[in-house]
């Protein structure tokens, strides 16, 4: 008998043969998951289905998590209405514009308070960040730091967190199919709790309750969106369902977001964007790269307070120069996508989309100063999506590309 490749040699070398690990091409940081686990429900009036989700889901007092802006505009209202017959659920609309420590633990209370089982997140991503953060810690001791991705919290987070229903109100996180939740600490820090576990059970996406939103915002948080799109496709992580949900979103979102902008009550493109900022927050699980390591840290400055998407929009250029040397064929792609001439420089036009959109040209006009590019780029490094960029980043890479961005 011919003896097979790799059992022949001494007893010892076949032990070693044996025992010897499966050569990985990535590192761990990179390896694909592939993963699909949300039930969502998406069409003009899908809000009409969330009392059925919370008996699906055995949730009998709902905690509603919202803010001041969704409850002003009605929504929250809209819902409360839908769930006649139980007695009217708390809502908590102290939602901050970046969701903090200090926040998860005022809506934290009110949920023991009105010893509520689950919770409804109606909003953008900073409700539903938020209202995951309430779930975490309604099962699990605090403090909350011990559960961010960057301190090992990954696998300190168990099914026992509280069930969540996402409704958002804008096209853009994604986060109500995402399985991070984005929480400033007490300190400044702005960290990334992630699990599969953190995933609202059900995602209710309703482009009615989009018709109502403002220019800006709609600008800004479908160029987060696009962002999400574009940093998913280019990650090296290998997962190929995600990139082609990340292409199909990037075209939903790049044919629809001026439309959506320019005239608010068009309900195809309310609702071909609200599709796209599903499909970006689809493929997070494929990792973003520097746009968001760099968005993070600088959301988490409390006395600027700035726009998630906004920031993106602004940095996205930047990077997409940062990186080209090391996606050349992903960018003929998007080009291809799109619809571009073989050489049309990517950054110049999403800066130019953005110029359209009459969002900020760099982050001098929202107030960024050249001095808090050290402490920004060091944060990036350390950010949860900095492992996936397209391109290895040094600190010096981010000072100069955040140098760039603030113009
Ligand atoms: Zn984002």
């Amino acid at each position: 008998m011919k003896p097979s490749m790799g059992l022949t040699g001494s007893a010892i070398d076949n032990k070693l043969i044996l025992h010897q690990r499966p050569p990985l091409t990535r590192s761990v940081d990179v390896m694909p998951v592939i993963s699909y686990l949300t039930t969502i429900r998406f069409e003009f009036g899908a809000i009409q289905g969330i009392p059925q989700d919370l008996a699906e889901l055995g949730i009998a007092k709902p905690l509603i998590i919202a803010d001041e802006g969704v409850a002003k505009a009605g929504i929250v209202g809209q819902i409360t209405a839908l769930l006649e017959g139980s007695a009217s659920p708390p809502v908590f609309t102290r939602t901050p514009t970046n969701p903090t420590e200090e926040a998860v633990e005022d809506a934290l209370a009110v949920y023991r308070e009105h010893g509520c089982d689950g919770l409804i997140a109606v909003g953008g991503g900073s409700p539903i960040d938020l209202a995951k953060g309430v779930a975490l810690l309604a099962a699990h001791d605090g403090p909350l730091e011990r559960y961010a991705a960057i301190r090992g919290g990954i696998p300190r987070i168990t099914a026992a967190v509280a069930p969540v229903i996402a409704v958002p109100t804008t096209a853009g996180t994604g986060s109500e199919v995402g399985r991070a939740s984005l929480i400033t600490l007490r300190d400044g820090r702005k960290l990334g709790f992630i699990s599969p576990h953190l995933i609202p059970k059900r995602a209710v996406c309703d482009p009615e309750l989009t018709l109502g939103l403002p220019r800006w915002l709609t600008a800004a948080t479908g160029m987060d969106a696009v962002t999400h799109c574009v940093e998913t496709y280019l990650s090296p992580r290998d997962n190929p369902p995600a990139e082609a949900i990340a292409l199909d979103g990037l075209k939903r979102a790049v044919d629809n977001i001026e439309k959506a902008a320019a005239n608010g009550s068009d309900r195809d493109a309310r609702h071909q964007m609200m599709m796209a900022a599903l499909e970006g927050g689809l493929t997070f699980q494929k990792g973003l790269g520097a746009v968001h390591a760099l968005s993070h840290p600088l959301g988490g400055l409390k006395d600027l307070s700035l726009h998630h998407g906004t920031l993106n929009a602004v940095i996205l250029p930047v990077t997409l120069r940062f990186n080209q040397s090391h996606a050349e064929a992903k960018y003929a792609v998007i080009r291809a996508t799109l619809g571009l001439a073989a050489d049309a420089d990517l950054a110049d036009y999403f800066e130019r989309l953005s110029g359209r959109l009459g969002l900020p040209k760099n982050l001098a006009e929202m107030g960024v100063t050249r001095a808090i590019v050290p402490a920004i780029a060091r944060a990036a490094i350390e950010d949860h999506s900095h492992a996936t960029n397209a391109r290895p980043a040094t600190v010096e890479d981010y000072e100069r590309m955040l140098t760039e961005a603030i113009g």
